[in-house]
Protein backbone atom coordinates (compact mmCIF):
# COMPACT_ATOMS: atom_id res chain seq x y z
CA UNK A 1 0.00 0.00 0.00
CA UNK A 2 2.87 2.38 1.11
CA UNK A 3 6.25 2.76 -0.95
CA UNK A 4 9.20 3.98 0.74
CA UNK A 5 10.32 7.27 -1.07
CA UNK A 6 13.58 8.69 -1.90
CA UNK A 7 15.30 11.59 -0.24
CA UNK A 8 18.26 13.74 -1.34
CA UNK A 9 19.40 14.19 2.32
CA UNK A 10 20.64 10.44 2.42
CA UNK A 11 24.21 11.24 1.94
CA UNK A 12 27.06 12.81 4.15
CA UNK A 13 25.48 16.57 5.58
CA UNK A 14 27.08 18.81 7.83
CA UNK A 15 28.48 17.03 10.81
CA UNK A 16 25.71 13.96 10.45
CA UNK A 17 27.66 11.14 8.13
CA UNK A 18 26.42 9.01 5.57
CA UNK A 19 26.42 5.91 7.14
CA UNK A 20 23.95 7.27 9.88
CA UNK A 21 21.72 8.64 7.12
CA UNK A 22 21.60 5.57 5.21
CA UNK A 23 21.36 3.22 8.29
CA UNK A 24 18.81 6.19 9.38
CA UNK A 25 17.04 5.13 5.99
CA UNK A 26 16.82 1.73 6.62
CA UNK A 27 14.87 1.82 9.33
CA UNK A 28 12.47 4.02 7.61
CA UNK A 29 11.68 1.04 4.86
CA UNK A 30 11.34 -1.05 8.14
CA UNK A 31 8.06 1.11 9.16
CA UNK A 32 7.21 1.15 5.42
CA UNK A 33 7.14 -2.35 5.23
CA UNK A 34 5.78 -3.46 8.40
CA UNK A 35 2.72 -0.73 8.05
CA UNK A 36 2.33 -2.73 4.63
CA UNK A 37 2.04 -5.81 6.39
CA UNK A 38 -0.45 -4.99 9.10
CA UNK A 39 -2.38 -3.50 6.76
CA UNK A 40 -2.77 -6.29 4.59
CA UNK A 41 -3.48 -8.66 8.42
CA UNK A 42 -6.23 -6.59 8.74
CA UNK A 43 -8.16 -6.80 5.55
CA UNK A 44 -8.63 -10.33 6.23
CA UNK A 45 -12.34 -10.09 8.29
CA UNK A 46 -11.53 -13.43 10.38
CA UNK A 47 -9.27 -11.26 12.75
CA UNK A 48 -12.38 -9.61 14.01
CA UNK A 49 -13.72 -12.51 15.82
CA UNK A 50 -10.19 -11.88 18.16
CA UNK A 51 -11.18 -8.35 19.21
CA UNK A 52 -10.64 -8.33 22.92
CA UNK A 53 -8.93 -5.23 24.87
CA UNK A 54 -6.74 -7.35 26.67
CA UNK A 55 -4.76 -9.36 24.25
CA UNK A 56 -6.05 -10.20 20.84
CA UNK A 57 -4.24 -9.99 17.63
CA UNK A 58 -6.97 -7.64 16.32
CA UNK A 59 -5.81 -5.17 19.10
CA UNK A 60 -2.32 -5.89 18.69
CA UNK A 61 -2.34 -4.60 14.45
CA UNK A 62 -4.69 -1.64 15.92
CA UNK A 63 -2.05 -0.42 18.04
CA UNK A 64 0.93 -1.27 15.86
CA UNK A 65 -0.68 0.64 12.98
CA UNK A 66 -0.37 3.86 14.18
CA UNK A 67 3.18 3.25 15.51
CA UNK A 68 4.46 1.92 12.06
CA UNK A 69 2.30 4.96 10.36
CA UNK A 70 3.54 7.19 12.63
CA UNK A 71 7.04 5.84 11.92
CA UNK A 72 6.53 6.03 8.11
CA UNK A 73 5.66 10.11 8.43
CA UNK A 74 7.66 10.93 10.87
CA UNK A 75 11.03 9.99 8.83
CA UNK A 76 9.26 11.78 5.99
CA UNK A 77 8.94 14.81 7.33
CA UNK A 78 12.58 14.33 9.25
CA UNK A 79 14.30 13.35 5.86
CA UNK A 80 13.02 16.13 4.14
CA UNK A 81 13.51 18.56 5.20
CA UNK A 82 17.28 18.04 6.01
CA UNK A 83 19.75 18.74 3.20
CA UNK A 84 19.50 22.37 3.80
CA UNK A 85 21.69 25.21 5.03
CA UNK A 86 20.27 25.87 8.17
CA UNK A 87 19.29 29.51 9.17
CA UNK A 88 16.37 30.70 10.03
CA UNK A 89 12.61 30.72 8.34
CA UNK A 90 11.02 33.94 6.85
CA UNK A 91 7.96 35.00 5.59
CA UNK A 92 4.23 33.78 7.00
CA UNK A 93 5.99 30.47 9.40
CA UNK A 94 8.75 33.49 11.14
CA UNK A 95 6.06 35.59 11.68
CA UNK A 96 4.09 32.59 13.36
CA UNK A 97 7.25 31.34 15.34
CA UNK A 98 7.56 35.19 16.36
CA UNK A 99 4.21 35.90 17.85
CA UNK A 100 3.75 32.43 19.37
CA UNK A 101 7.47 31.71 20.36
CA UNK A 102 8.63 35.77 21.07
CA UNK A 103 12.03 35.08 18.38
CA UNK A 104 13.08 32.28 16.81
CA UNK A 105 16.07 32.04 19.05
CA UNK A 106 13.99 31.69 21.76
CA UNK A 107 12.08 28.86 20.21
CA UNK A 108 15.35 27.51 19.24
CA UNK A 109 16.38 27.01 23.15
CA UNK A 110 12.85 25.39 23.67
CA UNK A 111 13.09 22.92 20.74
CA UNK A 112 16.31 22.11 21.88
CA UNK A 113 14.96 21.41 25.47
CA UNK A 114 11.90 19.92 24.20
CA UNK A 115 14.47 17.37 21.84
CA UNK A 116 16.52 16.84 25.02
CA UNK A 117 13.17 15.45 26.89
CA UNK A 118 12.18 13.13 24.53
CA UNK A 119 12.40 9.42 24.30
CA UNK A 120 11.84 9.59 20.83
CA UNK A 121 11.11 12.77 18.93
CA UNK A 122 10.57 16.75 19.38
CA UNK A 123 7.99 17.93 16.68
CA UNK A 124 7.26 21.45 15.92
CA UNK A 125 3.51 21.59 15.40
CA UNK A 126 0.82 23.74 14.27
CA UNK A 127 -2.79 23.26 16.06
CA UNK A 128 -5.34 24.58 13.25
CA UNK A 129 -7.79 24.72 16.25
CA UNK A 130 -5.78 27.04 18.45
CA UNK A 131 -4.06 28.75 15.42
CA UNK A 132 -1.08 28.47 17.29
CA UNK A 133 2.38 26.55 17.02
CA UNK A 134 3.61 24.18 19.70
CA UNK A 135 6.27 22.23 20.75
CA UNK A 136 5.78 18.56 21.22
CA UNK A 137 7.81 15.98 23.36
CA UNK A 138 7.80 12.44 21.72
CA UNK A 139 8.46 9.11 23.55
CA UNK A 140 7.59 6.91 20.54
CA UNK A 141 6.40 7.68 17.03
CA UNK A 142 3.08 7.47 18.03
CA UNK A 143 2.99 9.74 21.38
CA UNK A 144 1.65 12.60 23.11
CA UNK A 145 -0.44 13.99 19.72
CA UNK A 146 -2.92 16.41 19.82
CA UNK A 147 -5.95 16.50 17.28
CA UNK A 148 -5.58 18.68 14.85
CA UNK A 149 -2.14 19.68 14.77
CA UNK A 150 0.49 19.19 11.75
CA UNK A 151 3.59 18.46 12.33
CA UNK A 152 6.09 20.95 10.46
CA UNK A 153 9.61 20.08 12.26
CA UNK A 154 10.47 16.86 13.07
CA UNK A 155 13.95 15.87 15.06
CA UNK A 156 14.53 12.18 15.62
CA UNK A 157 16.47 12.05 19.12
CA UNK A 158 16.58 7.83 19.53
CA UNK A 159 20.43 6.75 19.58
CA UNK A 160 20.27 5.56 15.81
CA UNK A 161 19.93 9.01 14.90
CA UNK A 162 23.24 10.18 16.47
CA UNK A 163 25.15 7.48 18.19
CA UNK A 164 27.37 6.84 15.57
CA UNK A 165 28.57 10.52 15.35
CA UNK A 166 27.68 11.51 18.26
CA UNK A 167 27.83 8.94 21.08
CA UNK A 168 26.07 10.20 24.13
CA UNK A 169 26.17 13.87 22.78
CA UNK A 170 22.64 14.73 22.30
CA UNK A 171 23.04 18.33 22.64
CA UNK A 172 25.91 18.38 19.52
CA UNK A 173 23.35 16.28 17.13
CA UNK A 174 20.45 18.72 17.64
CA UNK A 175 23.10 21.39 16.98
CA UNK A 176 24.15 19.97 13.42
CA UNK A 177 20.51 19.01 13.14
CA UNK A 178 19.44 22.54 12.88
CA UNK A 179 22.40 23.28 10.69
CA UNK A 180 20.90 21.43 7.97
CA UNK A 181 17.31 22.00 8.28
CA UNK A 182 15.71 23.67 5.04
CA UNK A 183 13.63 26.05 5.99
CA UNK A 184 12.30 26.70 2.58
CA UNK A 185 10.67 22.85 2.67
CA UNK A 186 9.22 24.07 6.25
CA UNK A 187 7.78 27.28 4.65
CA UNK A 188 6.04 25.61 1.93
CA UNK A 189 4.56 22.85 4.51
CA UNK A 190 3.15 25.84 6.75
CA UNK A 191 1.98 28.19 3.50
CA UNK A 192 0.47 24.72 2.66
CA UNK A 193 -1.74 24.28 5.61
CA UNK A 194 -2.54 27.84 6.96
CA UNK A 195 -3.43 29.04 3.14
FE1 LIG B 1 14.55 7.27 13.29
Amino acid sequence: MLEAKKFESIKELNGISERTMTEHYKLYEGYVKKFNEIWEKLQNTEILESANQIYSDFRALKVEMTFALSGVKNHEIYFGHLGGNGGEPSGKLAEQIKKDMGSFEEWKKYFKATGMSGRGWAWLVYDHQLKRLFDIVGDAQNTYVNWNSTPLVALDVYEHAYFIDYGVKRADYIDAFFNNLDWEVIEAQFEKIVS
